[in-house]
């Protein structure tokens, strides 16, 4: 790790431990005793801060509890990892991890009727609104994860043996969603491109229906899915459920927070994004909106009453087991907001870098996209068995070869070891940024001998 770096981590512990002597001290007032440390911290904090600025001294704290690793990732490499990259949290949310880390801090003042989205301070209740008019639907509910924003649908909409039809392509949580709530998915097959198309899903919900006697009960389909980060006819997909009254999800874990989603346009029951995928959120966070038609059955509310005490939970919803992010989760969500809700404007922006950045891969002689091109998505799945595999076979660190020259240059985030197909995503990265990892790549690959063709020579 860099000393900077190094320094800044040693320098943000130090405060938390000064932090911890407030936390522990009587409200009149640090004793003598917290006075002394507190001098000793401070004075130690600003050794540290010395050393930050010049850049100079020694590691001195490496470990957190004594043995988790300080985590600088984001800091020291440019950080291609296919699910982490629109997840790195903003600045804001950062300060708002510090400050609402302790567990139940969004309930200081919570009061009745006692339901996280009816918190008004800090303002949780816009929050909600402003994320449901956001997404163009009419209510919103955050959840911990998408998936467990396809298990409140799910478990709404399917009963034992019922069937849903998710996408080949769709993500393991959709299935087991549709598994914990007892039904059966049944997949739309791709075409030649790897795409799932509005006719493909007609077809099959009329095989469902021949097979089963039965429609299908939903539709959960990808918008971009996680393998190929491929565009699915999302729109025409919500039409044909509707044509056959069957209720639409909208999977926005690779779009809701990168790129702007009206879910009124596309027809959807039901939109669900992902907080630590894709809005910039600590995990395990995520949206579930929904509109006007099926929201009183999704959010339905608890009827129990205890036997013995007659006790009631009045407006606690079901789906949602009462409350979900009560703590840091949530108020990261609303420190990113503001940032997430201006960057998906420039989405355009990241798809002219995703293509710039392939572009580049493709003058590697031997390199292959297998996504579809040009890139719509910042993620992308890429085959380079023609071209640094050709290098793994004769290695003596075969794959890793490839990780080894890639960290080198200060990028990590590929899959270690592999070099035939994987995956990579250049969201958020700055135009210096992508410049550098063309660049590195091209290195990689004229060190190694393999042919580069020059810019000018494309197209
Ligand atoms: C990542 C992903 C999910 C799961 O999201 P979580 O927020 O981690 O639950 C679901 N669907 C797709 C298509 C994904 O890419």
């Amino acid at each position: 790790m860099s000393i900077r770096v190094q320094k800044i981590f040693e320098a943000l512990f130090e405060l938390e431990e000064i932090r911890g002597i407030f936390r522990d001290a009587l409200p009149t007032g640090l004793s003598a005793g917290q006075e002394a440390a507190f001098n000793k911290k401070v004075s130690d904090l600003k050794a540290i801060i010395a050393d930050l600025e010049a850049g100079t001294g020694t590691p001195k704290v490496t470990k957190i509890a004594g043995t988790l690793d300080v985590r600088s990732r984001e800091e020291q490499y440019i950080n291609i990892h296919p699910i982490q990259a629109a997840g790195r949290l903003t600045t804001e949310a950062r300060k708002a991890l510090i400050s609402y880390g302790d567990g139940y801090s969004t309930c200081d003042f919570c009061r009745k009727p006692f339901r996280l989205d009816k918190i008004s301070r800090p303002g949780i209740d816009e929050f909600h609104a402003d994320l449901a008019k956001w997404l163009n639907m009419d209510q919103a509910r955050v959840v911990p994860g998408a998936r467990r924003g396809f298990q409140a649908v799910a478990n709404t909409l399917v009963n034992k043996g019922d069937s849903v039809i998710v996408s080949a392509l769709a993500h393991y949580t959709e299935f087991l969603a549709v598994e914990n709530a007892g039904g059966q998915v049944k997949e739309v097959p791709l075409n030649d491109k790897h795409i799932v198309t509005a006719d493909a899903t007609a077809q099959k919900i009329e095989d469902v229906k021949k097979e089963t006697g039965k429609l299908p009960v939903l539709v959960m389909i990808d918008h971009f899915d996680y393998q190929y980060a491929n565009e699915h006819e999302i729109t025409g997909i919500g039409k044909v459920a509707h044509q056959y009254g069957i209720p639409f999800l909208y999977n926005g874990a690779y779009t809701v927070g990168v790129q702007p989603v009206d879910g009124k346009k596309i027809g959807a029951d039901f939109v669900v994004g992902s907080g630590h995928k894709s809005m910039a959120s600590v995990a395990p966070s995520g949206v579930l909106a929904i509109n006007e038609e099926f929201a009183p059955k999704a959010l339905r509310t608890t009827a129990m009453v205890g036997d013995l005490t007659k006790r009631k939970f009045g407006i606690k919803e079901v789906e949602m087991l009462g409350c979900t992010l009560m703590g840091g989760t949530l108020l990261s969500m609303m420190a990113s907001f503001p940032t997430v809700k201006e960057r998906v404007l420039h989405w355009d922006e990241e798809i002219r870098k995703s293509n710039y950045f392939i572009d580049a891969l493709l003058r590697i002689n031997g390199s292959k996209v297998l996504s579809e091109y040009p890139r719509k998505h910042s993620l992308t799945k890429v085959d380079t068995t023609g071209s640094f595999d050709t290098v793994a076979q004769t290695h003596k660190r075969r794959g890793f070869y490839f990780s080894d020259e890639l960290t080198k240059r200060g990028i990590v985030g590929e899959f270690a070891g592999a070099t035939r197909t994987w995956k990579l995503n250049t969201y958020g990265l700055s135009w210096d940024k992508i410049h550098y990892l063309a660049d590195a790549f091209t290195e990689i690959a004229e060190k190694y001998e393999i042919k580069v063709e020059k810019a000018a020579d494309k197209k």
